[in-house]
């Protein structure tokens, strides 16, 4: 048994669709559970209707409404001739229970709601596929992940019972007859049954779950680039495949944010000595990235940019040093507002701490903090990490930049910059 997953862009289009029957019907001999994220930028189109509806801005709401389901019929009409097909009734049925439920009023629980809704996303492209592979003669059983993957209540951050989750996936992912199971990452549920997320971008960690519970033979994710790279193309136009990853090189480079792997994919994986391969489903032929147990002798150097980073520096009101106590609080306010620290540094009189630009989490960060600590803080930064850096490799990210703020390790090297001019 292995497992695949498939992003958002791998399914984008009508076309991305057929593409992944293509792919499948190279592993004709191969039971596979599949695991498939939302269509292109749905989660992204889903947040602002949740934005919308929170803030009962109606006009909206609708609008992006409406877009959404567009989007998913013109993949639907592009898929399916016979507009009889049950597919049709199904894919109607999920926005109605959508539209049912923005129709209710809000709770008081932004993050509850959240979840409530962005759910939609995997369920209609699980629904989707799994219609459009069974009539591709692909015999496929759609599988609602929420009733095997449990998880508490951390809305939006959910944290799996990996106990009782082992045992639900057990009993509930075995094969009868069909060859594929089709799934959708990012989902669980509380034992309540009421649905969780497990954070943005989180379907790789669902393949590497359900991997791990299954004792998978190997995992592969399938995306729009041929591997994992040492630096995304954007910034860069000599980028490196890196064929070979360690699992602790390829959990560092995720946790700086590569972004090609979520970063708590890899541990479930390492630890029952899965591997997983990053392929591209342009090139299905094309190695792409092993990531294993495995170990080589050259260590290629690796950049990853986080744009839009903002430098937040707080200093306690009646000019005390920072200490414990004070690190305990500010600490508790960024975990309460679900603010991520992307780097941070400490002075006698001054703590800073470096995030992605969130409007609304700086908000209600920045409101708290305030009552006790001068804040200020500084937009518009850069933060470039270098894993295996040496001098070349900085004064090449350096060029034109002015440095805010450094951290050395013995492998990795944090650069906070700012463009200058
Ligand atoms: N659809 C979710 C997201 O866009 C999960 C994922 O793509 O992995 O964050
Ligand atoms: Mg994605």
């Amino acid at each position: 048994m292995i497992v695949f997953k498939f992003g958002g862009a791998s399914v984008k289009s009508a076309g991305a669709v057929r593409n992944i029957v293509e792919i499948l019907k190279r592993y004709r001999e191969e039971k596979i559970v599949v695991v498939v994220s939302a269509m292109g930028k749905t989660t992204n189109a889903i947040e602002r209707i949740i934005e919308h509806y929170t803030a009962r801005k109606s006009e909206r709401l609708k609008q992006e409404f409406k877009s959404l389901k567009a989007n998913h019929l013109e993949v639907l009409n592009g898929l399916f001739e016979d507009k009889d097909h049950k597919v049709f009734a199904d894919v109607e049925e999920l926005f109605g229970d959508l539209a049912d439920r923005l129709a209710k009023e809000p709770t008081l629980n932004y993050d509850f709601d959240y979840d409530q809704l962005i759910c939609y996303g995997e369920l209609l492209s699980t629904t989707i596929i799994s219609h459009f592979l069974n009539s591709s003669d692909i015999p496929t059983r759609w599988m609602d992940i929420r009733r095997s993957l449990k998880t508490n209540n951390t809305w939006r951050e959910a944290k799996v019972d990996w106990e009782l989750s082992n045992q639900l996936v057990n009993e509930h992912f075995t094969f009868n007859g069909e060859r594929i199971m089709i799934t959708q990452g990012f989902l669980g549920s509380t034992i309540n049954d009421q649905t969780t997320s497990l954070g943005r971008e989180g379907s790789d960690y669902t393949a590497a779950i359900l991997a791990y519970m299954l004792k998978a033979e190997n995992v592969t994710i399938w995306k729009d680039v041929p591997g994992v790279l040492n630096a995304d193309p954007k910034y860069f136009d000599d980028t490196i495949l890196l064929e070979k990853l360690s699992y602790l090189d390829a959990i560092e480079l995720a946790f700086f944010g590569t972004g090609v792997i979520h970063p708590k994919t890899i541990k479930p994986l390492q630890n029952k000595n899965i591997n997983l391969h990053v392929k591209s489903f342009v090139e299905p032929d094309a190695p792409g990235t092993l990531v294993g147990n495995l170990s080589y002798s050259k260590l290629t150097p690796s950049f990853i940019f986080k744009m839009d980073q903002v430098l937040i520096r707080t200093s306690p009101l009646d000019f005390s040093f920072i200490n414990e106590g004070n690190l305990e609080e500010i600490f508790g306010i960024f975990s309460k507002h679900g603010m991520k620290i992307n780097m941070m540094q400490n002075s006698a009189i001054s703590f800073k701490i470096i995030v992605n630009k969130d409007k609304r989490k700086l908000r209600l960060v920045t409101d708290e903090l305030e009552e006790k600590y001068k804040v200020d803080y500084q937009t518009g930064l850069e933060l470039v990490t270098i894993r295996y850096f040496d001098q070349s490799t900085i004064d090449r990210v350096m060029i034109n930049k002015e440095l805010i703020m450094e951290q050395r390790g013995v492998q990795n090297i944090e650069l906070l910059i700012r463009d200058q001019g």
